[in-house]
């Protein structure tokens, strides 16, 4: 990590010769500090810092440091400057070079990206809290399992120990004799007799550790899968930038291509990461890339960890211990030795694009890292997010195509119900007739059904009969759902609660009204039907504790529990042998949304509810309960005609000019002070249209968005259509930095495009 010496004539004194000055961006939120400062590297750092260097450096009044992020070095600089205090880490080149794209791409500060890619729990302001560099004895094997003369072995202690440890090398002398009961002397004599090492490591929270792992064989691809497989493959040892979409449908043997891909990735001695969404991290899903690879070589990276344990993961990656990274959307900046492969599973997933700044997409950023790295990009998908299967189409991306069951497994058959005519009929319940036939059949032949709602909570709004009013949180204009368990009217945006009203807040009449369905009340509705039905929920709401989402699945599977309900989470991932019936409660949710998503949400989340349905060798049942039978992403998420929706989708993306044909580009402004607020936006709207002129770009006038208070941010928006090219991306940027030269005080501005979000 030398500085490149330069030579003496691109020097401008003779006397400062030797000194080098970085270019540094300071860690800072604050717009006004965007931008780069010059400070000189002492002679101390020369050998030490290079580009990508997190630095300290004295700023402002001299009394504080601040961690700064080399971005350049060059030989002089036009202005008096301090110099360096003290060194940190070091980031790669390409790792500054990513953060400055995604400055850009995103809008926001280069350092807010630097600092997704710096070591967890080392970050400057937080020294105090910095992880304590124990170390600890990890026991290994001497040499390799096979090479072991297991005669030597003395007594059964010996031989459960060595079985033990094929699957659990590098395990700790207490944990052996927890998990074993074999003792610290066992483990010492087979280290007499050089079958095992001792190693002195620094400390390891590897949250996988206690994790017993059994073998997971390689198959025999099929067709399909060898088609596919030697596709990536190929691109993998040629070192090649390229994009694929694996589309498969669900139950496909993806997951089995990507394992033998990673296989393939590592005989090469590289690394490769691997996204999948928070939610489908499940115990299931780890167990089958352990089980291939065994822990050791694995880091997991999601939110639930701690800081601590983010920040030995980290060190696993970086060090080259830990070669395959699992994990959600952030782990895309895992700090992989040599990388030479990046999957992304379920790439349709929303989850993969940050709602918060930086606003930034997973997939665009993998894109780039890829790029940068000569590898390949391996999205897979039964149901692509239209964007990318349009790009497939367009030969933008190589498409693979897994059309059969990998395990030979039927697809669902799946039933529509019309709650309409339910309602007709008189049942007024939320389990129409055809699926409680079906649920007490389940029931009988002892097999397990799952029901999916996409609503949380008891009731979903509470209005008075009398005058219209509903109960919505001060905070934010959102209404107000019942939680029946405590009691309370919760608001999902931002925690607010409250007692429940029996009057009227506005005409003091009685007649207050519950509406609206939500899990915990059908989980009510539920117990009263089947009352002999063991029933188990599965929604943010149960999930608090650290674990608990896989506690409920495990109790579900291993318990033989009846009915599993859920929301949105019960979707992904899983895979329950004994499920055979899957109830959607009312598909409805998601179709009518104001976004332009909303056919796709719906015909995904179908499809891969009904992919839970039979994954094995039982016939799987899927009925869907709908107020609109014949809307299309309905009638072909029944024949899982994913093909179908998408022509249909795209002709109607195309007639309306929605993604993929355009972007859709949404500037937020929000803050307390409406008038401000107001004065803003109309600023930026006058600006823009100056600016965009020449581009095919629809600016339309702000307004408060659809949801117009949240935390008590008064919030309105802009929002413009088409398409966002480079040089569209550079106007919007100088547009921003207008602004912020404004020195506007109260109102926040974010600029975000395609979001998740349309509110
Ligand atoms: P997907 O990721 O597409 O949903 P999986 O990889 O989970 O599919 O595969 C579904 C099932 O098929 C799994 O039980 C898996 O073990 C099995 N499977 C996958 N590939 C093969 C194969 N080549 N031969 C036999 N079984 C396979
Ligand atoms: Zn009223
Ligand atoms: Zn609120």
């Amino acid at each position: 990590m030398k500085i490149k010496k330069i030579n003496a004539k691109e020097c401008p004194k003779s006397s400062e010769r030797n000194t080098m000055i970085a270019e540094i961006i300071i860690d800072s939120k604050a717009k006004k500090l965007n931008r780069k400062f010059d400070y000189k590297i002492p002679k101390n750092l020369e050998d030490l810092v290079d580009v990508g260097s997190r630095v300290l450096v004295p700023f402002g009044n001299f009394k504080t440091l601040e961690q700064g992020y080399i971005i350049k070095i060059k030989p002089s600089s036009e202005f008096e400057v301090k110099e360096i205090a003290g060194l940190e880490e070091n980031l790669s080149e390409d790792q500054i070079e990513l953060a400055r794209w995604m400055a850009r791409k995103y809008f926001c500060n280069v350092s807010e990206c630097i600092k997704l890619m710096i070591t967890p729990g080392t970050r400057a302001k937080s020294k105090e809290k910095r992880i304590s560099e124990k170390s600890i004895n990890f026991v290994y094997f001497k040499k390799a399992y096979e090479e072991i003369d297991l005669s030597q072995l003395r007594g059964e202690k010996q031989k459960k120990l060595i079985e033990f440890l094929k699957q659990n090398e590098g395990i700790t002398i207490p944990e052996i004799e927890n998990l074993l009961e074999v003792s610290r002397a066992t483990v010492n004599s087979l280290v007499k007799k050089d079958i095992l090492k001792i190693v002195n490591q620094k400390i390891d929270r590897n949250p996988l550790i206690n994790k017993k792992v059994q073998d997971n064989q390689k198959l025999r691809l099929n067709e399909e899968q060898q088609q596919a497989y030697e596709k990536v493959k190929q691109a993998i040892d040629q070192n090649k930038w390229e994009e694929f979409l694996l589309y498969g449908i669900t139950g496909s043997g993806k997951t089995e291509v990507y394992l033998q891909l990673i296989e393939a990735t590592l005989q090469k001695n590289k690394s490769a990461i691997v996204l999948v969404p928070e939610i489908s991290l499940t115990p299931q899903m780890l167990d089958r890339f352990m089980g291939r690879f065994g822990k050791e070589k694995i880091a997991v990276l999601h939110s639930k960890l701690s800081i601590g344990e983010r920040h030995d993961e980290w060190e696993r990656i970086k060090t080259g211990r830990a070669k395959i990274v699992i994990g959600a959307r952030s782990a895309i900046f895992a700090p992989c030795t040599d990388l030479g492969l990046i999957i992304i599973d379920e790439e349709h997933d929303s989850s993969y694009k940050s709602e918060a700044s930086p606003k930034y997409s997973a997939k665009e950023v993998a894109y780039q890292i890829a790029k940068q790295k000569n590898i390949p990009l391996l999205l897979g998908s039964a149901t692509p997010d239209l964007t990318t299967f349009y790009k497939a189409e367009n030969k933008e991306c190589t498409l693979l195509k897994l059309t059969k069951r990998a395990n030979h497994s039927n697809l669902p058959q799946v039933e529509i119900v019309d709650l309409k005519y339910e309602l007709a009929t008189g049942n007024k319940s939320m389990i129409s007739q055809l699926l409680y036939e079906e649920i007490e059949k389940n029931k009988k032949e002892k097999k397990q059904t799952i029901l999916f709602l996409n609503r949380r909570g008891y009731s979903t709004f509470i209005m008075c009969r009398d005058c219209g009013y509903t109960l919505k949180c001060p905070n934010c204009n959102i209404s107000l759902t019942y939680h029946r368990s405590q009691n309370l009217l919760k608001c999902h945006y931002c925690g607010h609660t409250e007692k429940p009203v029996k009057i009227c807040p506005a005409c003091q009449s009685t007649k207050i009204r519950y509406f609206g369905t939500g899990t915990q009340k059908l989980e009510q509705e539920i117990q009263k039907l089947f009352p002999g039905m063991s029933t188990i929920r599965m929604d943010i709401d149960t999930i608090t504790k650290k674990n608990s989402h896989e506690e409920i699945l495990r109790k579900f599977k291993e318990e033989n529990m009846d009915i599993l309900i859920g929301t949105q989470m019960v979707v992904k991932g899983h895979h329950f042998p004994k499920v055979t019936l899957v109830g959607v409660i009312a598909a409805d949710g998601s179709l009518n949304q104001d976004d332009y998503r909303a056919n796709e949400r719906t015909f995904q989340i179908l499809t891969q509810v009904a992919g839970r349905a039979g994954r094995e060798n039982l016939p799987g049942k899927v009925i869907i309960q709908t107020y609109n039978p014949n809307s299309f992403p309905i009638e072909y998420a029944k024949t899982q005609n994913y093909d179908k929706f998408y022509q249909t989708e795209i002709a109607l993306r195309k007639q309306l000019k929605y993604p993929p044909f355009c972007d859709i580009i949404l500037i937020g402004f929000s803050g307390e002070i409406e008038k401000e607020i107001i004065e803003v936006s109309n600023y930026m709207f006058k600006i823009l249209k100056q600016n965009l002129q020449k581009f095919d770009i629809n600016l339309f006038r702000p307004m408060p968005a659809p949801i117009d208070k949240i935390q008590n941010k008064i919030r309105w928006r802009m929002i413009a259509k088409g398409m966002v090219t480079q040089e569209v991306t550079i106007v919007l940027n100088k547009c921003l930095q207008n602004l912020y030269e404004k020195n506007i005080k109260h109102t926040k501005i974010s600029i975000d495009i395609n979001p998740n979000n349309m509110m």
